[in-house]
């Protein structure tokens, strides 16, 4: 994939195909009908139920397999979200979860082929108060007894190490210090769904894309099948990966979930040559910023604070994110905010996801992701396929069951984390 030779090949192909007016390229999956019956039917063709489908292809030799999304690959929070990974966790379920993913992270583009364009180039979680400062300190002690890399810096290094941040105390929230995550940063969302869609594939999973699912047929306390826009599809075992859209889907099977659903937006500014090497987080501000590998500066915020199913937000939450850069980058203001999006969070009451069994036959869930599920794309996918292919959790996964909840084993990082409104 990466070596010189394949490199001047895929140029001198992308060349051929421009003369051509790029009309010959061979779809990279196939796009079958639905068949009436699978072992196994995905529904959600985010990075997550693409992720799912591989796994448990790849892993677990499952391949009479379907992911049904309602519209295209990665339309979602996939393609939607601001691609930070990290695994900076103060519980240890948390932390073993999110630092498994990362290692499959750093193999990723290996694994599937296919440049996820994964860049550890270190998340800064910057402090704006000495209790914020110990708090991270803990944090960073706790990760560190975990075996999970994290670095307190102080302000010389941080106003060396990244030139543009007014570390002066001429500002609202003068900073003190911070917390590095060397081994946190970001990857190109979109990658994440094609590469993991093509690898599916090419095991025999069928990606059917326009196929929304409207129905769960279920008789005997067991899940039967689907009901979708292309007619019913039978199966005995059915994962849901629909992010924002759980409690919709977990309603169809006649269950309610500890969940609201919310948008969460984000922003881009035009591109301009590189002039941040670092994610920066700032929790007094709830605000971060890394750059894009196209040269945009890529901001996010808190949640629109209601609930929603629209995939856009309000103004007030823009205004926000702009305050927050032009206080901490004070260079940027000459810079012209380009998009800004939103996307369906679908948020648990302890702050974390839920990944495995329902109370019914044959029904899976991955979601309840809040702000943070791009980064666990990899690793929850990889314990998910595990709970389907053998009706139980693996050790990794099985403390985000459903039922702790009623149990009282709830998995709540009290805002230790980089977001202190968040995980
Ligand atoms: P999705 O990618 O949303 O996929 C679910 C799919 O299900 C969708 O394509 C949808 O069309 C489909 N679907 C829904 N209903 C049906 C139906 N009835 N039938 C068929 N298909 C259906 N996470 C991080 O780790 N780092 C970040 O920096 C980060 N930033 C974010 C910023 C923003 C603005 C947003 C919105 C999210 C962010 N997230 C981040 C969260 C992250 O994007 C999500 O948690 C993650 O992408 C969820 O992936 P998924 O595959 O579960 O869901």
């Amino acid at each position: 994939m990466t070596d010189h030779k394949t490199d001047r090949y895929s140029l001198l192909n992308l060349a051929r195909k421009a003369l051509r007016g790029h009309e010959d390229w061979k779809p990279v999956w196939r796009n079958p009908a639905p068949k009436p019956r699978y072992d196994v039917v995905i529904i959600g063709g985010g990075g997550h139920g693409l992720a799912t489908a591989y796994y448990l292809a790849k892993v677990h030799g499952i391949t009479n397999v379907a992911v049904l999304e309602k519209g295209w690959l990665g339309g979602g929070n996939t393609g939607r979200n601001t691609t930070i990974v990290r695994s900076n966790y103060l519980l240890p379920a948390n932390t073993r979860l999110y630092d498994f993913s990362l290692k499959l992270w750093e193999g990723l583009s290996e694994e599937l082929n296919y440049n996820v364009m994964f860049s550890q180039r270190g998340v800064l979680t910057l402090t704006h108060g000495v209790s914020e400062l110990t708090a991270q300190m803990r944090l960073g002690n706790a990760m560190r007894l975990a075996g999970v890399d994290a670095r307190v810096m102080n302000l010389d290094e941080i106003a060396r190490e990244v030139p543009l941040l007014d570390c002066s105390d001429q500002v609202r929230y003068p900073i003190v210090g911070g917390m590095l995550q060397e081994r946190g940063g970001t990857a190109r969302h979109d990658a994440v769904a094609w590469g993991y869609a093509r690898a599916a594939d090419a095991r025999g999973v069928d990606i059917i894309q326009n196929c929304e699912v409207t129905g769960i047929r279920r008789e005997d306390g067991k899940v039967t099948g689907v009901e979708t826009s292309r007619g019913f599809i039978a199966a005995p075992k059915i994962g849901i990966c629909v992010a924002g859209n759980s409690g919709v889907l977990a309603e169809m099977a006649g269950l309610r979930l500890p969940m609201e659903s919310h948008v969460l937006q984000a922003m881009v500014t035009e591109p301009v040559k590189p002039v941040l090497d670092k994610v920066i987080i700032s929790r007094a501000w709830h605000f971060y910023i890394s750059q894009s590998d196209k040269g945009e500066l890529v901001m996010g915020a808190d949640l629109d604070g209601y609930n929603s199913y629209a995939q856009r937000g309000g103004p007030n939450v823009i205004d926000h994110v702009v305050r927050g850069c032009l206080e901490l980058f004070p260079a940027f203001g000459r810079l012209k905010m380009m998009r800004t999006w939103g996307g369906i969070m679908d948020m648990t009451m302890d702050g974390s996801p839920i990944i495995g069994k329902m109370p019914l036959g044959g029904l899976y869930l991955n979601g309840g992701w809040c702000y943070g599920g791009f980064k666990a794309t990899p690793g929850a996918a990889w314990t998910f396929a595990h709970t389907i292919a053998n009706d139980a959790p693996h050790e990794i996964n099985a403390p985000f069951s459903l039922d702790r909840f009623a149990s009282g084993r709830t998995l709540d990082e009290r805002g230790s984390g980089p977001f202190p409104w968040l995980h």
